[in-house]
């Protein structure tokens, strides 16, 4: 088996434990890599290394569009490796080779898009109400970040934190999940090969409560940039706040995709389906409760259920796969103890609802793509994040009432509006909460667009010029040209 090591000041280290965790292959359902169990010795060996880092002058005092260039490299190298990159997280996340290909050509774009930022952050001079002064601001980073990523896609949720932060001149110390560590850990070689001075970025594999928990606490990580489950950003944020750090949170939703009577109900069919069963629905922005006006309920249904019974599940590396295998045991239980509480509390099985016994998905932990109608938005069905392929249906009649389930949940994520009415669009765009609204498409995404969640789906966001931001602190500065001291010393000037 492939052994991944941790990699911390620039070095590849054993984790201090001597322990390490058997990485599963979703697929074969067995070990095929080792990652390091981390405790910690170790993330206090890297935010060490990190804190080094900040205040070296290999990385302080790089200029700005040096670090550019260096990011420009990364891009470069993630993008000559894509292929092996690619093949690393199928086999160790289940995704499907088409996908992860796709993924890994598009990531570059956030280390080109923010390298060239780096440079063109600038502060102000303030036109100041006092004479003899002259008032500016500048922009600082912050120091070291704790980048806490989730499984699902760990490369491309890792570029949205590391491309703004290192353009930002700060230092990082990545924690990626214990179900799908193997990608980053690979990652940070080719960050080594690229140029960064040692210690700038850092990789810790390990259990959260046993690695990722001592990076919230540490005294010396300033922000924690985090992605994942809402009852842990919770737990990390109520962490964080102890020691005043800055946060992102990137956490889960329950996305409505809505479909007015007057949509291409053919459009809305395809972007609903990869709006839920793209991925196995192991997406934050899964379209995971369809909201379809009543008159149409029927003939979508029809459409989604002929498309959805289609799609071609089986073996991920297989690039004509759609539906690849849930990424790890837990959330394949999850999924399935989700899928029979639905069928308890009255939800009608349209399509799928369990494991196919279909040729090539016999060791694999596959779900089928599963459809409820007879839903109603009180359930639990329809409140709680599945992350996995399992879409509710629920009828309305006009917008008001439209507007009033989608907004009836804890998240705001993501969302999609199928109209051929662009009044009615913009009407819908204005009344719903969630960070994200996509219009006659779903499952959009680019470096350029910003990206975050509102109510329980967190705080920040990430991508686009302003995101930069997240990842600096204002310093404001004053200078005297006076000739003379203060008139008066005990008053405020
Ligand atoms: P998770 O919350 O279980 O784990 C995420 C990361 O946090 C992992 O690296 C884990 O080891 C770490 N962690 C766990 N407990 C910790 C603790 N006490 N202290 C510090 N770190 C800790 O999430 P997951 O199951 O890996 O991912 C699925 C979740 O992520 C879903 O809820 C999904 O919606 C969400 N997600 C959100 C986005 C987004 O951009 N909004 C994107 C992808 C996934």
């Amino acid at each position: 088996m492939e052994t991944f090591r941790n990699y911390i000041g620039g070095q590849y280290v054993d984790p201090a434990s001597g322990q390490w965790i058997d990485s599963i292959d979703p697929f074969l359902n067995a070990p095929w890599c080792r990652i390091p169990r981390s405790n910690a010795d170790d993330a206090d060996a890297a935010v060490a290394a990190a804190k080094a880092a900040f205040d070296r002058p290999e990385w302080r005092g790089m200029t700005a569009t040096a670090r550019g260039k260096l990011l420009r490299r990364l891009g470069d190298l993630v993008a000559a490796n894509a292929q092996a990159l690619a093949q690393i997280e199928v086999r160790d996340n289940g995704k499907l080779i088409q996908e992860m290909l796709a993924q890994l050509r598009y990531i570059p774009e956030w280390y080109y898009y923010y390298g060239g930022l780096a440079d063109k952050v600038q502060g102000a001079v303030i036109p100041i109400d006092k004479p003899d002064c002259m008032t500016y601001t500048q922009y600082e980073p912050l120091g070291v970040v704790a980048a806490i990523t989730p499984w699902n896609s760990p490369l491309f949720l890792l570029a949205w934190k590391l491309a703004p932060g290192l353009a930002a001149g700060n230092t990082f110390v990545i924690k990626p999940s214990e179900h799908a560590s193997a990608s980053t850990l690979a990652f940070a070689r080719l960050a080594h090969e690229a140029g960064f001075p040692a210690g700038v970025i850092n990789v810790v594999a390990g259990f959260g409560t046993e690695v990722g928990a001592r990076l919230v606490e540490h005294p010396d990580v300033a922000k924690v940039a985090f992605t994942g489950a809402d009852a842990t950003g919770r737990r990390i944020n109520e962490t964080s706040a102890r020691t005043f750090k800055h946060v992102t949170m990137e956490l889960g939703g329950k996305s409505p995709n809505i479909v007015f009577a007057d949509a291409d109900l053919d459009m809305a069919a395809a972007g609903v389906m990869s709006g839920i069963f793209a991925a196995a629905g192991q997406t934050c922005i899964a379209g995971s409760r369809l909201l379809v006006e009543r008159r149409v309920h029927d003939a979508l249904l029809e459409k989604v259920v002929g498309l959805a019974s289609q799609a071609k599940l089986g073996d991920p590396s297989d690039p004509e796969t759609q539906i690849g295998p849930i990424a790890n045991q837990l959330q394949y239980d999850k999924v399935l103890s989700c899928i029979a509480a639905a069928r308890q509390e009255g939800a009608v099985l349209a399509l799928g609802g369990g494991a196919p016994g279909r040729p090539g998905c016999a060791r694999g932990l596959f779900v089928e793509p599963t459809v409820f109608s007879g839903v109603h938005n009180g359930m639990r069905i329809a409140r709680e994040e599945v992350f996995g392929p399992v879409l509710v249906v629920i009828p309305f009649d006009g917008e008001d009432e439209a507007a009033h389930i989608a907004n009836d949940t804890p998240y705001g994520l993501a969302a999609g509006v199928w109209t051929r009415d662009m009044g009615r669009a913009i009407r819908m765009v204005n009344r719903i909460r969630a960070g994200t609204v996509w219009v006659n498409t779903y499952r959009a995404m680019s470096y350029m667009a910003p990206f975050g969640g509102v109510k329980q789906s967190g705080l920040g966001r990430e991508s686009g010029t302003e995101m930069i931001k997240e990842y600096l602190q204002m310093k404001t500065v004053w200078l005297s040209t006076a000739a003379s001291g203060p008139a008066n010393a005990f008053v405020m000037r």
